[in-house]
């Protein structure tokens, strides 16, 4: 039987392999680090509804093992300046819920049990260099390691993240752009026996901190607190350990600055790689090898979830034709995401005075127009549907 080979063992490669698994063919992903390490962070907590049925898909009952274990919450909540203008309890969901939060970390860790489960092979510690297409049938693609090993397969999907080498050796551009400014992530462990409430909570303009905007999201065992910095902002005042233990309590309370897990600033990408594919259609981007977003509307592992699938569907086809139309649909969708996040970050962003002045307009009229209050919860996280769901799915 024919062998795929993926490269990258972070979400978006490990439910490649799983997928191509399910559609009975031979799988080797090859990542660059060692066996059994610890990745940092939560990083992309959410697991969206739609990536929960594509997962159940490549492995039926992953769904229910990762919701099992995640946090869903019904109540979403959105303060303006320390006034709540939003607050809503859903009742519980039938069947698989609209989304489950956890660390990338634990999402990981069930894929990976997964993968082992079905059958792919791992080679960890290979460290891809570079790619050469089309040598002999049939086995159209050579993968080398900076060791010098080689591997072959029909075909390759590139997983390998943000500095995707495959994507590089392949001379494909990334096309976008770079927001000024950053964010600042802080995971912080609960405290037990007192945990806050099981809630999603928008700040806009948090009079505690200067009127910067803050979001506390839970996941499993803490919470990812959220803190948009100014263009001017300098990191040592806001993104260092020993910063975030100065501002902590006035977004979350006392108690917490001893319990922080994990502290990293991000930056704004809007980039979508120029072609999904090489011109003999034997590798295929996914993840953010292909595409890198701003995280608000938790886009950047669901979609790569949702290129995986597409990807593992279009090589089980096998025909050029396939990968071209994967290729085309996928980054069809990467460029929806990409201006889906674009509106979102103008939200959370405003650099036009227009945008605050709508939002504190919105504010003003919320207790008497709900519709205002709904629209400051939604806004910050962009529109979901669009010329992506036209590509068959939402992200
Ligand atoms: C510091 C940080 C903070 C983040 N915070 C958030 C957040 O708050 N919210 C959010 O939604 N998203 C966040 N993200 C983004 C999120 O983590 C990504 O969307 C997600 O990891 C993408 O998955 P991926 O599988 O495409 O790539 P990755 O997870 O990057 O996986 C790529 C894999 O390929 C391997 N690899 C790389 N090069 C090679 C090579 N040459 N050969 C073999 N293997 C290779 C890497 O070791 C890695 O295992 C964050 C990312 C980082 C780095």
């Amino acid at each position: 039987m024919s062998r795929v080979l993926v490269v990258g063992a972070g979400p978006v490669g490990l439910s490649a392999a799983l997928a191509l698994r399910a559609k009975n063919l031979k799988v080797t992903l090859l990542e660059a680090d060692p066996e059994g390490r610890q990745r940092p962070g939560s990083r992309a907590l959410f697991v969206h509804r739609e990536t929960l049925e594509l997962l159940d898909g490549m492995r039926p009952g992953l769904a229910a093992e990762i919701t099992g274990y995640g946090q869903t919450w019904h109540t979403k909540r959105t303060l303006y300046r320390g006034r709540e203008v939003y607050a809503r309890t859903f009742p519980p969901p039938t069947g698989i819920p609209p989304f489950t939060s956890l660390r990338q970390v634990d999402t990981e860790r069930f894929l990976l049990a997964a993968c082992e489960d079905a059958g792919v092979e791992f080679v960890w510690g290979a460290r891809i260099a570079g790619v050469r297409v089309n040598p002999d049938p049939p086995d159209h693609v050579a993968l080398t390691d900076d060791d010098g090993r080689v591997w072959t397969g029909t075909h390759a999907v590139a997983a390998d993240g943000a500095r995707s080498t495959l994507r590089r050796e392949l001379g494909i551009a990334m096309e976008g752009t770079h927001g000024d400014g950053f964010h600042v992530v802080v995971d912080v462990a609960d405290i037990p026996g007192a945990e806050l409430p099981l809630e999603r909570v928008f700040h806009y303009e948090h009079p505690e901190l200067g009127g910067r905007s803050l979001m506390r999201v839970p996941f499993t065992g803490g919470f990812q607190v959220d803190l948009q910095c100014r263009d001017d902002d300098r990191r040592e005042e806001y993104g260092t350990e020993e910063a975030v233990r100065r501002w902590l309590p006035a977004a979350v309370g006392d108690g917490y600055d001893e319990r922080i897990l994990w502290v990293s600033t991000y930056r704004f990408l809007r980039k979508v790689a120029a072609s999904y594919t090489d011109p003999d259609r034997r590798v295929l981007l996914v993840g953010e090898a292909a595409h890198l977003f701003p995280p608000f509307g938790a886009r950047g592992m669901n979609s790569g979830i949702a290129d995986a699938a597409a990807a593992a569907e279009a090589v089980a086809t096998g025909t050029p034709d396939a990968i071209a139309s994967f290729a085309e649909l996928r980054r069809q969708a990467g460029l929806f995401n990409s201006a889906a996040a674009g509106t979102a970050l103008d939200h959370l962003r405003p650099h036009r005075r227009i945008v605050r002045v709508k939002q504190r307009a919105a504010a003003a009229l919320a207790p008497v127009v709900p519709r205002c209050g709904a629209w400051l919860e939604n806004a910050p996280y962009g529109p979901r549907h669009g010329s992506a769901a036209a590509a068959g799915r939402t992200y």
